[in-house]
């Protein structure tokens, strides 16, 4: 039987479950809970580079718009728990929105640089101001030596690496590749969300970036296969919102494939799912 994680909900709680872990590297793996193996992929790496590993979980509102699903996003505590607890995660920092944004709240972080490419933040306005302050957070809250972040969210990846260098934060951002399904679809909470139809089709993104990037690599012309890959998705059901290939470090807008190394990044909704993906070129 693996025992159960402790749990801190406040910060008073989180710096005395840290005591013993004065003298240790720390490794931090954020999430926002509905713990799935991507998340346990993070774990493990962090397990790897550090003596101690902690764990937050953390619906964070202020990276939803009014619009988005803060309200129904799953929210799977105690099994969260016990996944944890088979990885012999001993430590789990779950504050609640009081405890993050008290009364008073005032202060914001606002990223630009790869937060302001026209991907993500065209679509999400909100998103990465919320991401970035609600990090910055959990890293001087935590203080880790390093903290896990999966490529699935690349764009996110990018602007979390930007903001520690630029900010002096003094943690190292480690990026994790996508663990995907069987059949290629990243794994997401928000899959949960999927109707079995849905499911069934939700595999086109992978499909559609991978052979995007073959024909790329082959030479053939970026926007050719980006409008190729675009009517695609679109056939298959989807409200395409971008399907673009970028610089894979500034995420600047390329020409060809001497502007790389390129990264192919696409978001789409089906139903009522929003899902992204991206893919190395
Ligand atoms: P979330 O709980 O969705 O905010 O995700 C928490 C962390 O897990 C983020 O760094 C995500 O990029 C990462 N993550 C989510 N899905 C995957 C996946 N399929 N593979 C690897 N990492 C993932």
């Amino acid at each position: 039987m693996s025992t159960r994680p402790r749990i801190a909900r406040t910060v008073p709680a989180l710096r005395r479950a840290m005591e013993p872990f004065a003298r240790a590297t720390v490794a931090l793996v954020p999430t926002m809970g509905a713990l799935h193996d991507g998340h346990i992929a993070l774990v493990r790496q962090a397990r790897k580079r550090a003596r101690r590993v902690v764990v937050s979980i953390f619906v964070n509102p202020t990276q939803f718009a009014p619009n988005e699903d803060f309200g129904s996003y799953p929210r799977t505590f105690n099994s969260d728990l016990k996944a944890l607890a088979a990885e012999k995660v001993e430590l789990v920092w779950a504050p609640t929105a009081q405890v993050m944004y008290p009364e008073g709240f005032a202060t914001k972080i606002d990223p630009q640089g790869a937060a302001k490419v026209g991907l993500e933040d065209t679509f999400r306005p909100h998103f990465f101001s919320g991401v970035a302050t609600v990090v910055a957070k959990l890293f001087t809250q935590v203080r880790p030596d390093c903290a896990l972040f999966g490529e699935k969210d690349y764009q996110q990846l990018r602007v979390v690496t930007a903001m520690a260098r630029d900010l002096d934060l003094g943690v190292k951002v480690i990026g994790i590749p996508t663990v995907r399904e069987k059949d290629g679809l990243a794994m997401s909470s928000r899959n949960a969300y999927l109707t079995e139809h849905e499911r069934k089709m939700a595999p086109v993104l992978y499909r559609t970036l991978k052979a995007s990037a073959k024909a790329i690599k082959q030479g053939e012309t970026i926007e050719r296969v980006l409008e190729q890959g675009r009517a695609h998705i679109e056939q298959a059901g989807f409200a395409l919102d971008y399907l673009e290939a970028r610089n894979a470090g500034t995420l600047a807008k390329v020409q060809s494939l001497k502007d790389g190394p390129l990264r192919l990044l696409v978001a789409a909704k089906i139903g009522k799912t929003r899902l992204i993906d991206n893919i190395a070129i």
